[in-house]
């Protein structure tokens, strides 16, 4: 089908697509014009990786909001912030047509008015689940929604939100036209049918994919074909792959298990890609890696730009998104010749090459408390990511085998094995308990029927085949919320509480307000007279909660942890486990282990020095310290809807963690532009407040800021200053600096949204 042909898209369309290049549809996206997608019918579209999902939501919502005679509002749902800003960006270039494109992530309390004048918005599902908590009203002038990866309704963590907030969506808008996309999957029909969809269901792609086993010399392809890769000595399989394909002119994706390998593997393949560098490679690469050295100054940082010196690069969710964003970058480039990445990452990752290597099919997996498989479904979409269109033949995607028998195996399992049907989660508790609370407390459902009929319209409804399952977990969680002064009532007419309405509002897991709310009515002691909670007594509060992830304890460090519970006792808040209930006194360990990181941060510890302590990479910190604060921040709403007299002490601890830095420096760190480094060097040259820095000398101050003039006119700019000019100022030779250099990725200039977060793995 012509791009011109399509109907009811606006008519500037055509000739925009054909100046980028598209001057016909893919095989799937036909079907699914035909099936009605600029029309307005629902859709679900199970297409494999890179074969232009993308474009078919796109011809969707351009119809929807400015297709003839419409004009109605799309939104784009995105299972990952990282996702949102890269949609969003392109998305971003219909704003040329007269469209409006706002993204929106981070702060879940707010109902996004500005976003009510947007015709296309990008959010996470967490972000929409939030804004249909807060009655957003623009969300019923919606006419289209797209789920992308829906398939991820499947995940325990994130998938019931999809479900629950894609259900709510229609059920306040009956008219709302669903598109949902899908990694091709065993059951699309079953979606099809839980969302009233027309499907497209196809395993068509832009360029043929092989995918195979290597094994021994030789790499074992699906059509029976065999071509010869001997593994030379000093080199393993993936190494021996990666060189074969430089040999060719190709780049290769390599998938491990986790940030380590792929950090360690990267390394590894710089002795195989840096033979293949011209002088010219050698010095773009140089400087790619100066850029990078420039996003922070950890060692991850430093491995980053040591190993892209040498070809090579990995990618992972601790990676902060500058970071992300150049590796990718010079990768498209066919700079770096080989990225090792985590499969998690592997849906961001635009970036198709001549070859994947899947190297590692198993995966820690903390629930099974062992190596687990990956699902063939994620397996399969790393694998598509192989084959440029247009520059290859074919792509090649291998998975890497030991011996004969894992040869077999491996055949079986991913080569001819079929993608796993996806299965709702619905019904595990902490997703029900959340959904429920929400539910009701929008006024959604006021009664145990109506609850359960709203939850008929779930995915995990048409699933079941345990009738009764359903309502017995409701009854449950109707308890559990009752009892802790969440919801009130008798089964016919439910109602949130103040306090359950101030849980959902702040898009707690109400176990974790519950939580809260214990340790915090803790410091509340016999006398009835208030102490007040240390930082690191909240930060462990706020660490025990099952909104934050845990950081895992590591062999011999039980040890450890056990003595600072003890050294540090009187500032937990709540009762703590007896050494003896071994689960809970380690989950109580764990999170003082989080809890302490969060302390060094707050103490002005070094970014480098905090990542080393705790085997985590700069985005870790960056994540650890979104959610404290957002926790932190509840905990204080919490604490004023109780009346209970410790905001103040929380206010403090969450600031401290927000900006890393100790009491001292609250004020001055809160100056857009400053930062923990630069806070702490002013406050050493005497400039001690923000009223302080606003009549500064500003010979001083440029002094402190090590000469930097662009960056103290900045500064004194933000902070108020008649005349922050730098103009013939010269640095105060009597300011004596301390420490390391600035980086900027002390949070000064940062913006909210740009690292991981909120389980952004
Ligand atoms: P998916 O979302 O399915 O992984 P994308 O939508 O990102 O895949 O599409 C992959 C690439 O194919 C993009 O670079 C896109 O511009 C290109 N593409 C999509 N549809 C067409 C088409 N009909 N003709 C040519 N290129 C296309």
């Amino acid at each position: 089908m012509d791009v011109a042909e399509i109907p009811g898209v606006p008519e500037w369309l055509p000739s925009t697509l054909e100046d980028e290049g598209i001057e016909s549809l893919y095989p799937p996206q036909a079907e699914a014009v035909e099936r009605g997608v600029t029309e307005g019918e629902n859709l679900v579209a199970a297409i494999p990786t890179a074969s232009g999902k993308t474009l078919v939501a796109t011809l969707a919502m351009l119809s929807s909001v400015a297709g003839p005679d419409r004009s109605g509002k799309a939104l784009y749902i995105v299972p990952l912030r990282a996702l949102a800003s890269e949609k969003h960006e392109e998305f971003a270039q219909f704003e040329t047509n007269g469209l409006s494109v706002g993204v929106s992530t981070g702060n879940y309390e707010s109902d996004g008015g500005w976003l009510a004048g947007k015709d296309i918005i990008v959010a996470t599902s967490e972000k929409v689940d939030s804004l249909v908590r807060n009655d957003a009203p623009w969300l019923e002038d919606l006419s289209c929604v797209v789920a992308d990866e829906v398939h991820l309704v499947d995940d325990g963590n994130r998938g019931p939100t999809l479900e629950v907030t894609l259900a709510k969506l229609r059920s306040l808008n009956p008219a709302l036209q669903t598109v949902a996309l899908s990694a091709t999957i065993g059951n699309a029909a079953e979606l099809a049918e839980w969302l009233d969809a027309q499907l497209v269901d196809s395993s068509w792609r832009p360029i043929d994919l092989k995918k195979g086993v290597h094994f021994g010399d030789a790499l074992h392809l699906e059509d029976g074909s065999q071509s010869r890769v001997p593994v030379q000595t000093g080199e393993d399989q993936p190494a021996a792959i990666v060189r074969e394909t430089l040999d060719e002119g190709g780049s290769t994706l390599v998938f491990v298990n986790s940030r380590r390998n792929a950090e360690s593997a990267a390394r590894r393949l710089t002795t195989t890609t840096e033979r293949f560098l011209s002088v010219d490679e050698q010095s773009d690469l140089a400087e790619i890696a100066v850029e990078i050295r420039d996003v922070s100054d950890t060692d991850t940082s430093d491995d980053l730009a040591a190993a892209v010196e040498r070809g090579a690069a990995f990618h992972h969710a601790g990676l902060s998104r500058e970071h992300r964003k150049l590796v990718e970058d010079a990768f498209r480039d066919r700079l770096v010749k080989v990225v090792c990445a985590t499969p998690t990452l592997a849906a961001g990752v635009n970036t198709p090459s001549r070859r994947v290597v899947v190297r590692d099919w198993r995966r820690y997996d903390g629930s099974a408390g062992g190596m687990m498989p990956l699902s063939v479904l994620e397996v399969h979409q790393m694998m598509g990511r192989a084959g440029r269109p247009g520059r290859d033949p074919y792509g090649e995607a291998a998975l890497v085998a030991k011996s004969h028998d894992e040869l077999d195996e491996l055949f079986e399992r991913y080569v001819w094995g079929e993608p796993e049907p996806v299965r709702s989660k619905l019904a595990a508790e902490p997703a029900l308990r959340t959904h429920i609370l929400a539910t009701v407390a929008s006024r959604f459902a006021n009664s145990r029927s109506g609850l359960l009929e709203f939850l008929e319209s779930t995915l995990y409804a048409q699933q079941t085949t345990e009738r009764g399952r359903l309502e017995t977990v409701v009854d449950d969680v109707i308890e559990y919320l009752a009892v802790n002064g969440f919801l009130e009532g008798d089964g016919t007419d439910l109602t949130a509480t103040g306090l359950g309405h101030t849980v959902s509002r702040l898009y707690l897991d109400p176990m974790s307000a519950a939580e809260i709310l214990h340790g915090l009515e803790d410091t509340t002691g016999v006398s009835g007279e208030q102490a007040q909670p240390t930082a690191l007594g909240l930060y462990h509060l706020v660490s025990r909660t099952p909104d934050m992830y845990e950081l895992y304890l590591r062999s011999g460090e039980d040890e450890e942890y056990t003595m600072l519970a003890y050294e540090r006792e009187s500032e937990f808040l709540g009762t703590p486990p007896s050494e003896f209930e071994e689960e809970r006194f380690e989950d109580w360990l764990s999170a003082l282990k989080t809890a302490r990181l969060l302390e060094d941060w707050a103490s002005e510890l070094d970014e480098n020095e905090i990542t080393e302590r705790y085997g985590v990479g700069p985005g870790d910190i960056r994540g650890k310290v979104d959610t404290a604060q957002w926790l932190l921040g509840a905990a204080e709403s919490l604490a004023v809807e109780r009346g209970l007299g410790v905001g103040s002490a929380i206010r403090e601890a969450r600031i401290r963690v927000e900006h890393g830095v100790q009491p001292e420096l609250i004020d001055l760190a809160g100056v857009r532009g400053v930062g923990r480094k630069r806070a702490r060097r002013l406050f050493e040259a005497g400039i001690e407040s923000r009223a302080a820095l606003r009549e500064a000398d500003k010979s001083v101050v440029l002094a402190a800021l090590r000469g930097r003039r662009k960056t103290a006119e900045n500064i004194l700019e933000n902070a108020g200053h008649r005349d922050p000019s730098m103009a013939n100022v010269d640095p105060d030779s009597e300011v004596s600096l301390s420490d390391g250099d600035v980086t900027v990725s002390d949070g000064a200039g940062d913006s909210d949204d740009n690292q991981a977060n909120l389980g952004d793995f």
